[in-house]
């Protein structure tokens, strides 16, 4: 394996399932349909971000911390999962959400603090500076923070989406499968990151098509190249990926950052209703969306192969319940 020499705590139950969608691939009249379950991964509930934080912890762990900082939005799925890490590590935990503390603790907000973790809300400044002045004081009191960046996207989590592609790659050669492409959302780069990496040094040849969540096309292509080659460097490896070479799509926005429309609501109810899985309002559901609307307009081909990695978050689905109920 070549994450094999890094540090890394067992967090997640892997492999994660890989299953067959054909009832959604035949109402889409479209391409062969698979689904990666990494929202099967535990870690309280599940998500991507279960893979990131078993290097991650594994780093902070090697340095000796016994609390970890990190940031994220009021639903943040990473911050919650950053809160079980910790708990079942026996470290500390404190979070940083972006703006007010919402009237409601549900979804995700509700488990970090069943979690234990401490909570903290930027308010007016930005979370990196809470967070900053949060390391000073735990600094000062004699502890040892370790900072998860946001969505543990550095060269320090992006490894676990090269064990993760190194995994899926032996339950496809098991199965007889060649993906055309991988589709997932991307929104802090380091999921993408992890795989882009892995593809150059395993010389994997399906397409990794990240639908943007809450980025432009370059700014998705420049921050994946990035996490992708330190990621490359960390394992001894050339830091070959260049931007152009990373497929993003932007056409998905909506309006804007955890904003759920109408198609991330068909998408979410496509996948319910016909393979009874569950996605989120804000990532997956909107990756989904892009991937119905690449079929729709041909753009995804009929006869092509498609896997669409299942990144979590559907912890967050109570925190939407009113909007996910009403008719447009
Ligand atoms: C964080 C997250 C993503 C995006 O992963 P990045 O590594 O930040 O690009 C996708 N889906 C879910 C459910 C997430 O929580």
């Amino acid at each position: 394996m070549l994450t094999d020499k890094l540090p890394r705590v067992r967090l997640a139950h892997l492999p994660t399932p890989l299953q067959e969608m054909p009832r959604l691939a035949r109402a889409l009249g479209g391409p062969r349909l698979f689904v990666k379950r990494d929202d099967q991964t535990g870690l309280a509930t599940g998500g991507n971000k279960a893979r990131k934080l078993e290097f991650s912890v594994g780093e902070a762990l090697r340095g000796g911390a016994d609390t970890l900082v990190t940031l994220g939005a009021v639903q943040s799925n990473h911050a919650r999962q950053t809160a079980a890490a910790a708990a079942l590590c026996g470290l500390r935990c404190i979070l940083v959400l972006r703006g007010q503390a919402p009237s409601a603790v549900t979804g995700n907000l509700l488990l970090d603090h069943l979690l234990g973790a401490q909570v903290l809300f930027s308010g007016t400044r930005t979370r990196e500076e809470v967070a900053e002045q949060v390391l000073a004081d735990e600094r000062a009191a004699g502890r040892r923070p370790y900072l998860v960046p946001v969505g543990a996207s550095d060269e320090f989590g992006a490894p676990g989406f090269v064990a993760a592609i190194e995994e899926v790659g032996a339950q496809l050669e098991a199965e007889g499968l060649r993906p055309d492409r991988i589709v997932l959302a991307t929104s802090s780069f380091g999921t993408q990151a992890g795989m882009c990496a892995a593809a150059k040094a395993l010389r994997f040849e399906a397409q990794i098509a990240g639908i943007a969540i809450d980025g432009t096309q370059a700014e998705v292509q420049a921050g994946v190249a990035d996490i992708g080659n330190r990621t490359l460097r960390r394992l001894g490896l050339e830091p070959s990926l260049t931007p152009r070479e990373v497929v993003a799509y932007d056409g998905y926005l909506g309006a804007g950052y955890a904003v759920l429309g109408e198609p991330e609501k068909e998408a979410i109810s496509l996948a319910a209703r016909y393979e009874g899985i569950l996605l989120d309002p804000v990532y997956t559901g909107r990756a989904m969306a892009g991937l119905v609307d690449l079929i729709r307009k041909r753009e995804v081909g009929k006869d092509e192969t498609i896997l669409f990695w299942h990144t979590g978050g559907s912890a967050a689905l109570h925190a939407y319940a009113d909007e996910l109920l009403a008719r447009p």
